[in-house]
C-alpha cells in the first residue's frame, strides 16, 4: 500500500544511512560538489544544461548549490507529493517563485490574463514590470461565463495572443472564490485559437495543498508563498512552484539563471515544517470556523469573508463545494468607522499580533487598504470589497476561547 502523504513527509527522499545514521537529514551548507573524475563532472553539465538526457541507470549528480543541493531536491520531492503533482521547484520566496514561472512563459506582446484580486506584490510585478517589458496585461474582473469573458477577448483583439490565464484562490484579502474548473474550459476554449498552448496557473497559498487541489481540476501551474502555511513559523520566507515536469522545466531553467533558488538552510526549516503541515491546517482552521462565527454575529462588525459562510452568497458558495475542502484559517471582516474603526481595533489587540503576513502558528491581524494592498489603486480596492473598515485575520493554534476573549475585547473599542 502506497503510505498516506502525512507519513510520507517524514522520510521522503532522504536515507539516514546516507549521514552517520542521522534521523533528520543534515544541512548541506555548501556551494560546492566534488566529483569523483572530470568525465563524471562533464557528464553532469550535460545533463544539466539539456545538451543530454539521463541514461536508464544513470542517476544525476550534485553539481553547485545554485543548480541543485539535497535539501532543495528532498524538499521539492514532498512539496510534489503534498500537491500531487509531478514535479516542484522551490525558491527563496513566493514573489520569486511567482515572478520566476511568469517570466519563464510570458514575453514582450504576449497576452496575460489575470484576475482581479492578488497579492499586492503580485498585482505591482504585473501592472508595473510585465506591462513595461511589453506583456499586455487583461484583467479578469468576473469570471462567470467563458463565453462573456471569449467576447470580451475578441473585442481586445488579443484571443491568439493568451499565453497564461493567472488566478488567486481565495484572493487575498478578500476570500473571494475563483471557479477553476470554468478557467480550464477557457483555456481549451482559448487553446483552439493559439498558437502554443496558454498556461493556467493559480497561486494556492491560502488553501493549499491541504484544503484545495488546483492540480486534480486541471491547472498547469500551482504557485506558493511558502512563508505562509507551508511553513507556518513566520521565521522564513520562501516560496514553490509545482506542475507536471514539462511545466516546470522552463521554471526550474530560468531559476538557474535568475538565481532565486531556495537556500540550504532555508529548505531544510521548511522540510521540518512540512511534518506538521497537516496537523496545523486543521486546528487553525477549526479556530477559525469557531471565530468566523463568533465574528458574523458581534454588533461591531458589518460583513464577514469566509469561504461556506451563507452571507458569501449560491455562486461562491457553489464554487467552494466544488473545490475546496475546507474553508481554511483566514477571515477577513468589516468593522464598523472605517479606517478609525479598524486602526482602534488593531491598536487593542493583545493576544493577536499586528503584522502582515498569514497563515503562521500565532495570529496576525493586519489593515489591507493601509499595509498589504496600500499601492493598489483605491477605486480598486473599493470596488473589489478592499473597504476601509476591512481587518484580515489570519487565524492560529492558540487556544479559541483566549483568542475569541482578545478580539471581543478589542470590538468593544471599535
Ligand atoms: C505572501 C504572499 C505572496 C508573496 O510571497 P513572499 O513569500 O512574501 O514572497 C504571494 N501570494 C500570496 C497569496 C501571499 O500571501
Amino acid at each position: 500500500m502506497e503510505k498516506h502523504k502525512e507519513s510520507m513527509m517524514m522520510s521522503l527522499g532522504y536515507n539516514p544511512e546516507w549521514s552517520e545514521g542521522s534521523v533528520k537529514p543534515p544541512i548541506f551548507q555548501t556551494s560546492t560538489f566534488g566529483f569523483k573524475t572530470a568525465e563524471e563532472g562533464k557528464r553532469f553539465f550535460e545533463i544539466a544544461y539539456g545538451k543530454s538526457q539521463l541514461g536508464p541507470d544513470e542517476q544525476m549528480g550534485l553539481i553547485y548549490s545554485r543548480l541543485n543541493n539535497p535539501n532543495m531536491q528532498i524538499l521539492e520531492e514532498r512539496l510534489a507529493v503534498l500537491e500531487g503533482s509531478e514535479d516542484a521547484a522551490a525558491f527563496e520566496s513566493g514573489m520569486s517563485a511567482i515572478s520566476t514561472a511568469m517570466l519563464a512563459y510570458l514575453k514582450p506582446n504576449d497576452v496575460l490574463l489575470i484576475s482581479d484580486q492578488v497579492y499586492g506584490g503580485t498585482h505591482h510585478f504585473v501592472h508595473h514590470f510585465l506591462k513595461d517589458i511589453g506583456v499586455e496585461v487583461v484583467v479578469l474582473s468576473a469570471i462567470d461565463d467563458v463565453d462573456t469573458i471569449m467576447t470580451q477577448l475578441k473585442e481586445k483583439n488579443c484571443v491568439e495572443r493568451v499565453r497564461m490565464i493567472y488566478t488567486e484562490t481565495p484572493a487575498n484579502p478578500t476570500g473571494k472564490l475563483i471557479d477553476l474548473a470554468l478557467l480550464e474550459q477557457l483555456k481549451s476554449t482559448l487553446n483552439e485559437h493559439t498558437a502554443q498552448p496558454v498556461i493556467s496557473a493559480v497561486d494556492n497559498t491560502y488553501l493549499g495543498p491541504i484544503w484545495q487541489n488546483p492540480i486534480e481540476l486541471g491547472t498547469d501551474l500551482v504557485c506558493y508563498s511558502a512563508t505562509k502555511f507551508l511553513n507556518g513559523h513566520s521565521d522564513v520566507i520562501a516560496g514553490a512552484v509545482m506542475g507536471s515536469k514539462e511545466h516546470i522545466a522552463p521554471v526550474k531553467g530560468l531559476r538557474t539563471f535568475l538565481g532565486g533558488m531556495i537556500a540550504p538552510y532555508t529548505a531544510w526549516l521548511l522540510t521540518r515544517s512540512l511534518e506538521t503541515l497537516h496537523v496545523r491546517m486543521d486546528y487553525q482552521t477549526k479556530n477559525a470556523a469557531q471565530i468566523a462565527k463568533f465574528l458574523e454575529g458581534h454588533e461591531k462588525v458589518t460583513r464577514v469573508y469566509f469561504p461556506g459562510l451563507p452571507s458569501m452568497g449560491t455562486r461562491q458558495n457553489a464554487i467552494y463545494n466544488n473545490q475546496c475542502k475546507a474553508p481554511g484559517a483566514m477571515i477577513s471582516f468589516v468593522v464598523q468607522g472605517d479606517e478609525e474603526g479598524a486602526f482602534r481595533f488593531l491598536n487593542a489587540l493583545k493576544l493577536v499580533k499586528l503584522a502582515v503576513s498569514l497563515g503562521s502558528n500565532e495570529s496576525l491581524a493586519q489593515h489591507p487598504f493601509s499595509m498589504t494592498h496600500a499601492n493598489v489603486p483605491d477605486d480598486e480596492k473599493l470596488s473589489t470589497g478592499v473597504a476601509l473598515g476591512l481587518v484580515r485575520l489570519s487565524v492560529g493554534i492558540e487556544h479559541v476561547e483566549d483568542l475569541i476573549d482578545d478580539l471581543s475585547r478589542a470590538l468593544e473599542q471599535v
